[in-house]
């Protein structure tokens, strides 16, 4: 399909089709809101988003990866070609509920999918609407890119909920990591001499980690938490324990922060005279902006009445890493109020407010076109790949 006005015919169609999922797609992102599960529990969600997908003919492939709440819905054209996700998630906020709008997401990636399989004959290629779990620290995306369920997928597409018209360019990349200091107990004013201090070990990890900010990057935020102080106040601490978090815009220097960080609670136990253990979380990558892709997500937008800026996001996602794999973008059109922050009050009722609904179908009709465009436009596609393994820039 190379000729201008039959892909706008095309484009109208799907549009069209969307418009006839509208009340479906906001009652199952309610239904979903209402029943929040957090990440890799999200059993409930997963089979109401399926039973949608599959009451209008995707076969819906669960457990991917081996997660029980992953799934991929593939909807084929009549000739093969490319691949192009929809990147859905539909996890919930600990004891806070659906504070990050996943539910917008989860819903209107399904409808879609839905209206891209009424085009799709039309099209060659696929589209495949991949539920990824648990991207609230879980890490859903890595462990299924590493299962490789992300194989074959040309470019990926995602939208997240927030108050902004924008396309990310970058987000911050990022590693924890847990020291447990572990000394000898001692009475605290009997014989203190006979202890060894593992709450120093913590308190002197502190101090160096303090000191080490002030010859980091500006980009790079280095943050951390005491998860245990001692046993008793009458007993030198025999066990104490505390997790940071080190974040950067770029992924390799994370890395090598996490290092130094580590010296730090190396020279702390040598201190200390306790003995240090490490481990880490999972690495989140920063997000590889791919400013192609990214464009024909902008032109579909201003196309649809959306002028969308370029913006650094300031937190952290498994999207990151699968960025580092597939052409990958990721935008926000309006679904909460102006100046609202995710995982808050606000954001939680915005995800099942008028404003919040009508930004995920927006969402989703960018999400359509832009699919379209990647499907029929191989020289698009081409131009993509041909970005993406020229350069990582993330932003700054
Ligand atoms: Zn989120």
């Amino acid at each position: 399909m190379n000729n201008r006005s039959d892909l706008s015919a095309l484009k109208a169609r799907a549009l069209k089709a969307l418009d006839g999922l509208d009340a479906e797609a906001r009652d199952l992102a309610l239904r979903i809101h209402a029943h929040p599960e957090t990440g890799f529990e999200e059993h409930q969600a997963v089979a109401w988003i399926t039973e949608m997908l599959e009451g209008h003919g995707l076969a819906v492939e669960r457990g991917i990866a081996e997660i029980p709440t992953a799934i991929a819905a593939r909807a084929r054209g009549a000739a093969p070609g490319p691949t192009v996700g929809l990147i859905a998630e539909y996890d919930a906020l600990a004891g806070l509920g659906h504070a990050c709008g996943h539910n917008l997401m989860g819903a209107g990636m399904a409808a879609a999918a839905v209206a891209l399989r009424a085009v799709m004959p039309e099209l060659r290629g696929s589209v495949v609407y991949s539920g990824t779990p648990a991207e609230e620290g879980g890490g859903g995306k890595i462990l299924m890119l590493e299962r490789g369920a992300f194989a074959g997928v040309d470019a990926a597409l995602q939208y997240h909920a927030g108050p902004d018209t924008s396309v990310a360019t970058g987000c911050l990349a990022v590693q924890t990591v847990q020291f447990r200091f572990s000394g000898r107990p001692a009475h605290a004013a009997a014989a203190p001499w006979k202890g060894a201090n593992a709450l120093d070990g913590v308190l002197v990890t502190f101090t160096a980690v303090n000191a080490l900010r002030q010859q980091i990057r500006p980009d790079a935020r280095i943050h951390g938490i005491i998860t245990d102080g001692g046993q008793a106040v009458n007993i030198i601490p025999e066990r104490a324990a505390a997790e940071f978090g080190v974040r950067s815009t770029d992924g390799a220097y994370v890395r090598e922060l996490m290092g130094r960080v580590e010296a730090c609670a190396r020279a702390a136990a040598g201190a200390s005279g306790t003995a240090v253990a490490v481990s880490h979380g999972l690495f989140h990558d920063s997000l590889k902006y791919v400013p192609a892709l990214a464009g024909v997500v902008r032109q579909n937008a201003k196309t649809l009445g959306f002028d969308m800026a370029e913006k650094l996001v300031g937190a952290s996602t498994d999207l990151g890493n699968l960025s580092q794999a597939v052409p990958t973008v990721s935008y926000t059109l309006p679904t909460c109020p102006p100046g609202v922050g995710m995982h808050t009050r606000e954001a939680l009722d915005a995800g099942a407010s008028e404003l919040g609904l009508r930004g995920m179908i927006n969402d989703a009709r960018v999400m359509v076109t832009t699919a379209i465009d990647l499907l029929a436009s191989p020289e698009i596609l081409e131009t993509v790949r041909a970005e993406f393994r020229g350069g990582n820039s993330t932003g700054f």
